[in-house]
């Protein structure tokens, strides 16, 4: 990772920064994905399509190049559907290969079952070049569940969720702060506690059983709830209507030691 001085600067501390808040079957909300921002460093949450332009309206400093990495908590489509294209613009636009942060049940599955198929066979001046590898895009940093991984200014932690398919929440320290994401997952009371000692907490709310319903978010005591910024909400929910704020494309919040503060 470069340490020089970036092109868009940090603001102090470790911040949060909303990137999309909707889920798989929204109309008119983009899905759910967060940047961290630490020390002059970005750290990608999930990679919906379209990730470029969604960061522009979140932020039109920051681009791609921007980004120091992506942390991946799964591979559903709403997670995951512009990491081709994100790839993609760091071979041919950046002209380096993309530092994927994700657990192995994740990275594993995702060329051989998912872009391979379309970002294996490119064609050169001279007609088709060599079979390209997940090891030509991607410079991988497996995420363990044992012991914390450290990537620049961020101290990860993941922590396995209760979801359809291999999923990951984590907590992530910097700047003297941590900040928890539940991932998508169906409720479960030993991971929100693991989450819960994170000074902050973005949590999903939705439907079925491999979600978290809203109801319960509301029902948790204050000294937790007060801790939660909610993403990935259905068309439909009011969300806006209970005790917890929602997290807004566009909003920047700073995470201290005593919880959810304005950014500066
Ligand atoms: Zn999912």
């Amino acid at each position: 990772m470069s340490t020089s001085t970036p092109a868009v600067p940090t603001p102090p501390g470790l911040t949060v920064l909303c990137v999309g808040n909707g889920d798989a079957f929204s109309r008119s909300r983009y899905s759910t994905s967060l940047v961290l921002e630490a020390e002059g460093h970005r750290l990608l949450i999930d990679c919906p399509h379209p990730i470029r332009k969604m960061l522009a309206e979140a932020d039109p400093r920051l681009d791609l190049g921007d980004l120091d990495g992506l942390l991946l908590t799964h591979l559903h489509g709403d997670h995951a559907s512009g990491v081709e294209g994100w790839a993609f613009a760091h071979h041919f636009g950046l002209q380096r290969r993309g530092v994927l942060l994700a657990h192995p049940e994740v990275a594993e599955p995702l060329w051989p079952a998912h872009l391979q198929v379309t970002m294996r066979d490119l064609l050169g001046a001279d007609g088709p070049r060599p079979p390209m590898t997940f090891a030509d895009y991607f410079d991988w940093r497996p995420l363990g569940e044992a012991q914390p991984t450290r990537f620049g200014p961020f101290e990860i932690e993941v922590r396995r969720t209760y979801h359809h398919i291999p999923t990951f929440a984590f907590r992530v320290r910097a700047g003297g702060a941590t900040v928890g994401y539940s991932a998508d997952t169906g409720w479960d009371p030993a991971l929100f506690e693991w989450l819960c000692a994170a000074d902050a907490v973005v949590h999903e709310t939705n439907l079925g059983p491999a979600h978290t319903p809203f109801a319960t978010l509301c029902a948790l005591p204050p000294a937790q709830r007060d801790k939660l910024r909610l993403v990935a909400w259905p068309d439909g929910l009011d969300v806006h209507a209970g005790p917890i704020p929602a997290l807004a494309p566009g909003q920047r919040l700073a995470v201290t030691a005593a919880g959810w503060a304005p950014a500066a």
